[in-house]
């Protein structure tokens, strides 16, 4: 299904928000649709959900692109600085469940933490646990020295992976992040433009 018809589709349903999510994925083990980290589909694809979005002058609500044009309310884009932890119905408590896709229990704490055992308090207090929030800032030199850092963030930790050097990478998805911010920008500036000259044009009617 194409961009245009899964957002009319939802707009028909009345709903108020709608979110996109990336695949899973990391470097060793590419996300569904994307052929190497060159490649750039998911860009691509949100570039005509951008389109289509911003033409809205009713628009339903879309995070993601929300979180890149304004302020980021999850992880994933933007400097955030979300501390995350699970509660699974058994009352298990693991780090961020995302990040099990990346090799088998990365997701849980080297204890077995249960909620009806443990204090939350207790389990945010812990070493185990700052480092796991401190994976939501990147650390590769490339993500500290990208000038659209501020927006992007490094995407999610899960998808910087790589068994070779960990969390120390760009985002599997670098190119699609800065080919969606770059053209966001490029049509805020043209709509901004837009009505600058619309302005200027009535306010020279008028005189
Ligand atoms: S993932 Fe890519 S676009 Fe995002 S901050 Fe890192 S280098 Fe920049």
């Amino acid at each position: 299904m194409k961009f245009k018809e899964i957002y009319n589709f939802f707009k028909s349903t009345g709903t108020k928000n709608v979110d996109f999510l990336y695949r899973d994925g990391n470097h060793d083990k590419l996300p569904y649709g994307k052929a190497s980290f060159d490649s750039n589909e998911y860009g691509t694809w949100l570039q005509g959900l951008v389109d289509i979005y911003l033409k809205d002058k009713n628009p339903i609500k879309i995070r993601i692109l929300d979180d890149y044009i304004r302020r980021s309310i999850k992880e994933g884009a933007g400097i955030t600085d979300f501390g995350i932890v699970v509660i699974d119905t058994d009352g298990t408590i693991t780090k961020n469940d995302t990040l099990k896709s990346n090799f088998s229990r990365a997701d849980r704490f080297s204890e077995q933490l249960n909620i009806k055992t443990h204090e939350l308090v207790d389990v945010f207090k812990s070493e185990e646990f700052a480092l796991s929030h401190m994976l939501q800032r990147p650390t590769s030199e490339k993500c500290k020295t990208c000038q659209e850092l501020y927006v992007c963030g490094g995407g999610m930790p899960l998808h910087r992976w790589s068994a070779k050097s960990e969390y120390n990478n760009p985002s599997v998805y670098c190119r699609d992040q800065l080919h969606i911010i770059n053209h966001i920008r490029a049509k805020l500036q043209h709509i901004l433009n837009e009505n600058i000259n619309a302005s200027l044009s009535k306010n020279r009617s008028c005189n």
